[in-house]
């Protein structure tokens, strides 16, 4: 079942309305279901004491599971961080999964959303959380609805403790998808990135250290814990461990979440997992990583697309796994304007050069004529060095890359 593909027609016909909200949800699998197959086993083995929390943190850091919304970081090690620093701890969700050509998180958690609340509770647990606050974006009500009704049944069956799991809606900002933005917004205050450091394990929300994972990120763990470090690692590519979910749309001809091997390169997931390219179209350039990873031409369709490595190396990065695909129908300028457009309107303002410099890029590239290069590249420098979140700092990316692998499409 490495295959996941998107939504059949049958699951979508199974949609019914979910009461007095009148929201639609897509059939998906409950406690019940997910407790018949020896769901929450792993929790249950967890919450008695025979899986101790730093045989659980080793169990990570061998099956190398790294955190899945975009940063990457170590997952097991920044679990054991967050457990080192003095109570009381406090864990966030970040299911705001705003950056553009990412659905994997919604694609499981209208499916089946336990996973992630075995893996949550599991991590709670390891660093002994005191609450959970989950953060949803506000554009996913069917997840919404899911997550109420399922947060409710945990509470009835004795699993977790009335109000340990806090549902808490995001309105629609992408910076809030950055972790010390949605910590703000879970505070109640307009979701503005953080100064690091100090860094969130150590002050996070309310002050308090706090262990923030994305939803895939969980939904791995009780998976890890069940059949061992080694059979995750084994998933992967040669020095690449582990599997991921790939995001994957455009030209392609079967688009979709796709459960591939991390390492995996374009020209596999377009041929393997998605059938080739859409009929009459030629593979041109990709995203790797949604928004803010660049654009790569297609004689680079043999990049490991992995944290780091070779794509560092390209001034890219795979972030939360969105792969985006072009064809020779596509102008790459257009492409890396309706980016910055994007990115101008997500800054949040906070700082002149993301602020201004997004702006000012957009301005530079719809100059008439030849462009103006020299402050461009000078742009780009600024923003990269002086940007205090990731936002502006990889704003540039798809500009950079437009300059040196697209120019036939400048004109
Ligand atoms: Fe806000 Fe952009 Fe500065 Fe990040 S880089 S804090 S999004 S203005």
């Amino acid at each position: 079942d490495r295959e996941v593909g998107h939504a059949s027609a049958a699951g979508l016909l199974k949609m019914a309305e979910a009461g007095e909200t009148g929201v639609l949800k897509p059939d998906y699998e409950g406690l019940a279901a997910y407790r018949a197959k020896g769901g929450y086993g792993i929790w249950e083995k967890v919450r008695s004491g025979a899986l101790a929390a730093d045989a659980i943190i080793e169990k990570l850091n061998d099956a190398s599971l790294r955190g899945l919304g975009g940063a990457g970081f170590p997952a097991g090690k920044k679990w054991g961080f967050v457990r080192g620093y003095p109570g009381p701890r406090l864990m966030t969700i970040n299911g705001d999964e705003g950056e553009p050509g990412t659905f994997k998180d919604r694609y499981y958690l209208e499916r089946n959303p336990h996973p992630m609340f075995e893996g949550a509770l599991i991590g709670a647990h390891v660093v002994e959380a005191e609450r959970i606050y989950l953060y949803m974006r506000d554009e996913y009500p069917a997840v919404l609805e899911i997550l109420r009704t399922e947060i409710a049944a945990l509470e009835a069956a004795g699993l977790v403790a009335p109000g340990f799991i806090e549902l808490r809606r995001g309105a629609g900002a992408y910076i809030c998808g950055e972790e010390s933005a949605m910590i703000e917004s879970i505070e109640g205050k307009r979701g503005l990135p953080r100064h690091r450091p100090p860094y969130i394990a150590e002050v996070g929300v309310f002050g308090r250290p706090t262990l923030n994972n994305n939803v895939e990120t969980l939904y791995w763990v009780p998976k890890i814990l069940e059949h061992g470090a080694e059979w995750f690692r084994a998933q992967g590519k040669p020095d690449h461990p582990g599997m991921r979910s790939w995001s994957v749309s455009g030209r392609v001809k079967s688009p979709g979440v796709k459960v591939a091997p991390a390492g995996v390169t374009i020209r596999e997931l377009i041929d393997d997992h998605c059938g080739g390219m859409a009929d009459g179209h030629t593979f041109k350039a990709y995203l790797p990583g949604g928004a803010s990873g660049g654009i790569l031409p297609a004689s680079l369709d043999d990049v490991p697309l992995d944290f780091g490595g070779k794509l560092a190396e390209l001034g890219s990065f795979v972030g939360s796994h969105a792969i985006v695909v072009f064809s020779e129908a596509d102008n790459i300028k257009d492409v890396a304007l309706n980016l910055v457009d994007f990115v101008t309107h997500e800054s949040c303002g906070q700082c002149t050069p993301c602020r201004g410099g997004t702006e000012k890029m957009g301005k530079l590239l719809r100059t008439e004529g030849k462009l103006d290069e020299a402050t461009i590249r000078d742009l780009e420098q600024v923003m990269r060095d002086a940007s205090i979140c990731g936002l502006g700092q990889a704003a540039p990316n798809p500009v950079n890359h437009l300059l040196q692998y697209f120019r036939e499409d400048l004109s």
